[in-house]
């Protein structure tokens, strides 16, 4: 009567439903997590991604290991892996948290199917959402497409109690199945050590994860909103990545924000709480638009864009990626990303405003480098957001809107501190010029012992002359 309890985007033990079903089940479990790459397809984790797994992966093995069992490592495609297993253990049930990404939504469906026709008990649970996508709906019954509305909705259902607590042991079959060993999956580089950043910045795993959680609740929670656009401060909580794993669980950070702030804060819930908690909302929202528009990774959602001109040259995606614009910020966001594996989420929309509005490149081309770049990397926040500043999305920015990418900095960096710690080649500039080295006097210049267009690059496009060039292109999609 064993149970397989399949890890996957769950990678925690408090506050796991599918576990604290497979323990009260009273059997044996066979705790699984599948490499599974081949089903993922276009959509398997990049190159960030597959660093941050690593790291979780050993904690979790770790956190099982203190409770008497092991994680069983297996690569291939999932339903193969699992009927593999169930025929070798005479597991009678197998149990996950549910995905959402349309590929596994629709093997998960299939292997449900599968394992019930053949009388094994197949179960799955929500872990990584307050809401499930299909839970709310308009008073038409349709799905959300504007987010104010969708907040509101969620906003009403209140989450009163504490996240239920770890298990203290697993029950072990006799032997578990043989496992893969972790360091031959080489998630981690072999070569060059591009990661060298990302082991300063973070520590994957649910101990890293419940340590930001504490390190944010508390002061800067309640001054969330104040701080959250400034990229030259830590103002926001950096727990994407934990949240993109699952090494923590959105109802866990709820419940902990609302219960300080009435512990604490006195008010029932300060304007930076608020704010935040709206943010995770945001996060609700593009799980909500991934489920009911499944081609949100690959298709515009207005119509109209699929037709729009994208000039893509690659000598200036080139530019962009690598930090080389001539534009301080986005240089400064960009680098901060190839480092760290992360980016400001302010200087997220600018670099992609630029790289879609300002360099005429189609947005898929944007979202699949964050794909392999972003340690949060994570399909329904990643497209929704590159359609929402594309403005070819569900309640997308207009595309009018384009960022000034200089006044952008000198309005949420003013004292330069972001872009100076990025860009170094323009560290000695004034704050005047730090944003737009171009139009800074020669003796500033000189005084920063920077030559442009030798030490740092001279603007690869006019920011006004790109701007008319981008209005140009969505008007004449519009008269089409
Ligand atoms: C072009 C672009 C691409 C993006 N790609 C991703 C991505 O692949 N993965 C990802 O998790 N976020 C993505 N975001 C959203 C946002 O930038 C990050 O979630 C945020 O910067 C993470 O930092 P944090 O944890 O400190 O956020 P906080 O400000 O502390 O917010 C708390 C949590 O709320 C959620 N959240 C906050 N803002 C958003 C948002 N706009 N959309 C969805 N969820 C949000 C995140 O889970 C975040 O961890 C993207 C934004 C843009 C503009």
């Amino acid at each position: 009567m064993t149970t397989i309890l399949w890890f996957s985007r769950d990678l925690r033990l408090a506050d796991n439903p599918a576990l604290a079903a497979a323990v009260s089940r009273g059997q044996e479990i066979i705790p699984l997590f599948i490499l599974d790459d081949e089903d993922a397809g276009r959509w398997a984790p990049g190159g960030a991604s597959r660093w941050w797994l690593h790291g979780s992966l050993e904690s979790v093995g770790e956190s099982l290991r203190m409770r008497g069992t092991d994680l069983v490592l297996r690569r291939g495609k999932a339903e193969v892996v699992i009927d593999g297993i169930v025929q070798q253990t005479g597991a009678t049930a197998v149990y996950w948290n549910r995905r959402y990404e349309p590929w596994a939504k629709a093997r998960n469906e299939r292997l449900k199917k599968g394992l019930a026709e053949r009388g094994i008990e197949a179960k799955s649970f929500n872990s990584a959402l307050i809401r499930e996508p299909w839970a709310l709906k308009t008073q038409n019954g349709d799905p959300y497409r504007v987010f104010t509305p969708f907040w509101k909705a969620l906003r009403t259902h209140a989450i009163d109690d504490a996240a239920p607590p770890p298990p203290r042991r697993l029950a072990v079959p006799e032997t578990l199945p043989d496992s893969d060993a972790l360091s031959g999956w080489g998630l981690r580089p072999k070569r060059t050590d591009w990661a060298a950043g990302f082991r300063e910045a973070w520590t994957p795993g649910e101990k890293g994860a419940q340590e930001r959680l504490r390190n944010f609740v508390g002061e800067a929670a309640v001054k969330y909103r104040d701080r959250r656009n400034i990229p030259g401060v830590k103002g926001t909580s950096g727990l994407s990545p934990h949240l993109h794993f699952g090494e923590i669980g959105p109802r866990q950070i709820w419940h902990t924000l609302t219960s300080y702030a009435t512990r604490e804060a006195g008010d029932p819930i300060s304007a930076g709480i608020e704010t935040f908690l709206s943010e995770i909302a945001w996060r609700e929202f593009s799980y909500h638009l991934l489920y009911h528009f499944p081609t949100l990774p690959s298709e515009p959602l207005r119509q109209e864009f699929r037709a729009f001109p994208w000039l893509n040259d690659p000598v200036l995606i080139g530019a962009w990626q690598r930090g080389m614009t001539g534009y301080p910020i986005v240089d400064a966001g960009m680098r901060e990303l190839w480092t760290t594996g992360w980016m400001h989420n302010r200087v997220r929309m600018i670099v992609a405003s630029f790289l879609i509005k300002d360099l005429l490149v189609d947005w898929r081309e944007g979202e699949t480098w964050f794909w392999d770049t972003l340690v949060d990397a994570d399909l329904a926040s990643n497209s929704a957001s590159w359609q929402w500043v594309a403005g070819c999305g569900a309640d997308a920015a207009p595309y009018f809107r384009v960022f000034n990418p200089a006044l952008q900095g000198a309005k949420f960096d003013p004292d330069g501190l972001y872009v100076r710690r990025w860009v170094p080649e323009v560290a000695k500039l004034p704050n005047s010029a730090v944003h737009a080295p171009w139009a800074a006097r020669p003796i500033e210049l000189s005084d920063a012992a920077i030559k442009l267009g030798q030490d740092y690059p001279l603007p690869i496009v006019d920011h006004a002359a790109a701007r008319q060039r981008a209005l140009a292109a969505f008007q004449g999609l519009k008269s089409q």
